[in-house]
């Protein structure tokens, strides 16, 4: 029997319905896999993306943010309002709150699912921003103009208070480190954007912990900090950060980290035959980085699946390793920030241009090569870098540092 016949009477069972799980099933179309193709997910949506959720959808700018995708068409088998329960890796079988369903090979994408404020969760005005639902129920309060308060100066917090200061509200953002994107970048460089919450009439208030939010009366919370301070506002944001939603699978075999990622090898298979993991659910060995990498990004998302679709339809010797160069972007106070590769703290920072001025970049290099850039306003040293990072280009320290100069003509 050829490879094909035998693929076509087998069944590719992919669960969860976000970017990773749609490409998965689209990529694994485009590279002819000739089976069957099941594609569950959770919410009850026609699935969509997420970035425009933070951004033009919060403010009724757009008005959908669905995947142009014709699933009948594509012969791909989409069930949406199935949420699966449990894994049986040696029956070949995921339970769902809908019954068990079969599959020859299984593909996580289930994402991650936002860390929760304890013993907020049931205060009423009390948000997360994860899902198209926290959007639509976050629309009225930037449309009613309410006092917000947002926990958490990192990327969803910022993108939140950049929307909720354009639709006029008063912003105060709470975040218990010393900066904002504090688990992300270096001092040096993240404290040049307290000032952008300055300029857009934000409060930022570091170093406070959230101790406590409760009803604070006339339809309004109270949100207490570390200081003994209270804070009131009709609605609280919380973007402390995102978990893989990988609870499902305990008990199951496959192998999770300490993080709760699905452990996946360099194709991004999971520790249990015929399983595979993609999106934000899972961590991969990078070779390029000497390190496994969780990345919480639309791009991996992206870029996952088609490794997966591959290695499912050509098997592994065709298919090159997984071990993109991470790229991400973010729309925060007028400006476009975008970053490629991943930095650690020891590597050397090159700044080019003026961190006070509207467009500038910082590289991180190592011994010279070029391992991670962040730009802001700047999208062709993006574009340059990518690639560059991707060839382990050394660069001249002094070309790199002059703005003028593109980053590709700064190569050693
Ligand atoms: P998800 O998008 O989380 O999709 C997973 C799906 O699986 C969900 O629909 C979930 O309901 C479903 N699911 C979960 N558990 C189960 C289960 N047990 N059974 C069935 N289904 C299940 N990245 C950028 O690079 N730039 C940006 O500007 C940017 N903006 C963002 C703005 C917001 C508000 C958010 C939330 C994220 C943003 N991201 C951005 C990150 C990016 O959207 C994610 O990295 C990407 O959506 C990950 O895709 P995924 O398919 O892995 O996970």
């Amino acid at each position: 029997m050829s490879v094909r016949t035998e693929q076509s009477g087998q069944r590719v069972l992919v669960v969860g319905a976000g970017m990773a799980g749609v490409q998965t099933a689209v990529q694994l179309r485009e590279q002819g896999w000739p089976g069957a193709i099941t594609l569950i997910g959770a919410e009850p949506h026609r699935p969509y993306d997420r970035p425009p959720l933070s951004k033009a959808l919060l403010l009724g700018k757009a008005t959908g943010a669905a995947f142009d995708v014709d699933f009948g068409t594509l012969g791909i088998d989409l069930r949406l309002g199935h949420g699966a329960t449990g894994l049986r890796p040696g029956d070949r079988v995921v339970d769902t709150d809908a019954g068990p369903l079969p599959y020859d090979h299984l593909v996580l994408a289930t994402g991650a699912e936002p860390v929760r404020l304890p013993g907020a969760e049931d205060v009423p005005g009390v948000h997360l921003l994860r899902t198209l639902d926290d959007a639509e129920r976050l629309r009225p309060v930037l449309a009613g103009q309410r006092d917000v308060v947002v926990v958490g100066a990192g990327w969803i917090g910022a993108e939140f208070a950049t929307a909720a200061r354009e639709a006029g509200c008063r912003v105060t953002v709470v975040e218990a480190a010393g900066r904002p994107l504090a688990g992300v970048l270096p001092p040096q460089v993240a404290d040049h954007m307290r000032r952008w919450y300055a300029e857009a009439g934000a409060e930022l208030r570091t170093g406070h912990a959230v101790t406590a939010v409760r009803p604070g009366g006339a339809d309004s919370c109270a949100v207490e900090l570390s200081d003994g301070s209270v804070l009131t506002a009709g609605a609280v944001v919380v973007g402390i950060g995102a978990r893989p939603a990988t609870g499902w699978l305990a008990g199951s075999g496959v192998a999770l980290g300490g993080d709760g990622s699905v452990l996946a090898d360099e194709y991004l298979r999971a520790s249990v035959p015929g399983v595979y993991a993609v999106g934000d659910c899972a961590s991969f060995p990078s070779a390029r980085y000497g390190r496994r990498l969780l990345v919480h990004h639309w791009d991996n998302a992206l870029q996952g699946p088609r490794t997966v679709a591959s290695v499912l339809t050509v098997g592994e010797a065709e298919t090159p390793p997984y071990d993109p160069v991470p790229y991400f972007w973010s729309e925060q106070f007028g400006r476009f920030v975008q970053y490629a590769g991943h930095h650690e703290d020891a590597d050397e920072l090159l700044w080019r241009g003026d961190p006070a001025g509207a467009a500038w970049s910082v590289c991180w290099l190592r011994d010279g090569v070029l391992n991670a850039l962040l730009a802001v306003g700047r999208p062709r040293d993006i574009a340059q870098g990518r690639k560059l990072i991707e060839q382990s280009a050394v660069l001249d320290p002094v070309r790199a540092a002059d703005p003028a100069v593109p980053l590709k003509r700064a190569v050693r």
